[in-house]
């Protein structure tokens, strides 16, 4: 099918079901707004759409994507910061309460990461070396050139990220008097596991098995 015929039958589809099937939903977001309670920072990959991976409806779910789901340190200059502000965006306006950094396995970003750790230029790319720069301690942590390190690395991508976040003051604040809560999960593509990041070991294990995910 042509790639522009395929997004409009999901269109249509979406638009049976949201606008016809459950319009009080969509009704109510247009008229009293957003109030999703849940942010999630996710890599742009196709394969890991929080949206589908989450079953959400519209409105549940604040989602921010980039490259390998990083999040840049606190630095309020003039630069151009996408992500900062979605996060701005989603603590202090909508108020979420839950920030979900989702990695995940055989990621394209951190394969380039650990490509240019490794010595490797990446020829005719000019944005995305700076931009994983933001995780190079990963790399530098778990290493590049042992394929067995790969998830390691990715897991440490977003351990750095939810470090970053608590760089952010308005932040710490919020998770220091328990308003906020941050989260580090890691999805793996080849067999639908979610796991994540428990701060007590520092492990990250499957979700389902997580103590403080289950209210334990
Ligand atoms: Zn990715």
């Amino acid at each position: 099918m042509n790639p522009i015929n395929r997004l409009l039958a999901g269109y249509r589809s979406y638009r049976a079901l949201y606008h016809e099937k459950r319009g009080d939903l969509t009704r109510q977001l247009a008229e009293e707004g957003q109030k999703p309670e849940i942010m999630v920072i996710a890599c742009s990959d196709s394969r890991v759409d929080p949206a589908i991976l989450f079953n959400a409806d519209p409105g549940e779910i604040f989602v921010v994507r980039n490259v390998a789901a990083l999040v840049p340190p606190y630095s309020p200059d003039s630069s151009h910061h996408g992500t900062s502000s979605a996060i701005e965006f989603a603590v202090k306006d909508l108020g979420v309460r839950e920030i979900v950094i989702l990695g995940h396995h055989k990621c394209g970003g951190v394969q380039a990461m650990r490509s240019i750790h490794q010595g490797n230029k990446l020829e005719d790319r000019e944005f995305i070396g700076a931009w994983m720069a933001l995780a190079e301690d990963a790399c530098a942590m778990h290493g590049a050139d042992d394929p067995g390190s790969e998830a390691a690395v990715e897991m440490a991508t977003i351990k750095t990220s939810i470090r970053n976040l608590k760089s952010f003051p308005w932040i710490l604040s919020r998770v220091d008097d328990g308003s906020l809560r941050l989260h580090g999960w890691w999805f793996d593509i080849n067999t639908g596991n979610m796991l994540a990041h428990d701060p007590k070991t520092g492990q990250f294990s499957i979700v389902d098995s997580v103590p403080d995910l289950m209210g334990k």
